[in-house]
């Protein structure tokens, strides 16, 4: 089965002209080459095998369960990707797609196993990661409940009727702390997701390991598209869910309202540099599942990073040099990527994303942390 994915992996044109072309213009970084890669993007996007594209991104309302490696498969097509842990304690997934895919979504789950599901991992809080929180979140049952002596494992601080609600059949939901701030609402004030879909086990340090299926999961915060995103790297199987800090569709999203930034998600790209370890012309090497597309290796990791941080710096040294955002935005700092990564139209397009850019390294905050 690893064989078919690498296929996947290996499908890509990566010509070896484009790739040299490309590492060439990397190291020199200038606006000036940018007719000629744009050029090579388009004719590279063009050139892209159709099917491999298309059996990793199913039609619309249909999801697609994918191996992966080690006891890890990729659920596509719910909204944002999917991981699924399955084994023997039970069923962790990491994200939980849109609201209007749950049912698909658990079919496909229980292909897998038939055993609870006990952890939900959000990578961030955007609502194609975190909309079927709460339709999924209630068929599970956190593992420590199983056992006894767990009581108040989870909030040993409530008193008995709220331990009540947290003891309720449901699985654990985890994530950064900033999330259930954002998704519940101070007293007085309607929340904008339902209490269902709320994480119910919050972490607030860099970082939270739990075991489950027989493997170490390291939960790593990273502020990045938000100031609350998590990594989850799978130590046994050697797999990293990396949600939107890594999105070979589109530029990377940059949610400025919820605390994000430009130089978050490139120290995220850096740090997931240096945790995936490419095993090149052999069966193994660490795999990479985006918040959004096909599954990615080390090297489509480090051209997404060499990306993001070219523009980054385009960008910065037009701001240096007086540019405002409507000029810097004329100048089309993105243009040769655009082929690849930019749109038009959506949710997320390339005008959102250079204005979250120059946003970004106009604050304060920014200017301080990039020294
Ligand atoms: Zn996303």
């Amino acid at each position: 089965m690893f064989r078919y994915i690498k296929a996947f992996l290996s499908s890509k044109p990566r010509l070896l002209c484009i790739v040299s072309s490309l590492l060439f213009l990397g190291a020199v970084g200038a606006a000036e080459f940018s007719d000629a890669r744009e050029a090579q993007n388009r004719a590279r996007q063009d050139a892209a095998p159709k099917n491999a594209t298309k059996d990793q991104n199913p039609k619309n309302g249909e999801v697609l369960l994918l191996p992966v490696q080690g006891n890890i498969s990729m659920l596509a097509g719910a909204g944002g990707n999917i991981t699924v842990q399955a084994g023997d304690n039970g069923i962790l997934l990491v994200d939980t797609g849109l609201a209007t895919m749950s049912v698909k979504v658990l079919e496909a789950i229980r292909a897998l196993s038939k055993e609870p599901l006990s952890y939900i991992i959000n990578t961030d809080d955007r609502i194609d990661h975190t909309g079927g929180n709460e339709n999924i979140g209630k068929t599970g049952r956190p593992l420590a409940f199983a056992g006894a002596g767990t009581r108040g494992l989870i909030a040993p601080d409530l008193d008995e009727q709220s331990q009540g609600r947290f003891r309720a059949p449901n699985a654990f939901i985890i994530a950064f702390s900033t999330l259930l701030d954002r998704m519940s609402a101070p007293a007085g004030q309607v929340a904008p997701v339902p209490e269902g879909a709320w994480p119910n086990d919050t972490y607030s340090e860099p970082q939270k390991n739990i075991y489950f299926n027989g493997e170490g999961i390291e939960i790593l915060h990273q502020t990045a598209n938000t100031d609350g995103n998590s990594m989850v790297f799978f130590r046994r199987s050697d797999v990293i869910s990396t949600g939107d800090i890594l999105d070979p569709t589109e530029y990377p999203i940059i949610d400025l309202k919820s605390g994000g930034s430009i130089q978050g998600v490139i120290q995220g790209l850096n740090r997931l540099k240096l945790m995936v370890i490419p095993a090149e012309h052999i069966e193994g090497g660490t795999v990479l599942i985006p918040g959004h597309g096909r599954l990615c290796d080390a090297a489509d990791l480090a051209e997404y990073q060499q990306m993001v941080t070219i523009i980054r710096d385009r960008i910065q040294n037009m701001i240096k040099s007086g540019m405002t955002l409507e000029q810097v935005k004329a100048a089309k700092p993105t243009r040769d990527y655009d082929p690849i990564y930019g749109s038009n139209t959506g949710t997320w397009t390339t005008d959102m994303f250079v204005e979250a850019v120059y946003k970004s390294l106009s604050s304060n905050q920014d200017s301080r942390a990039s020294k």
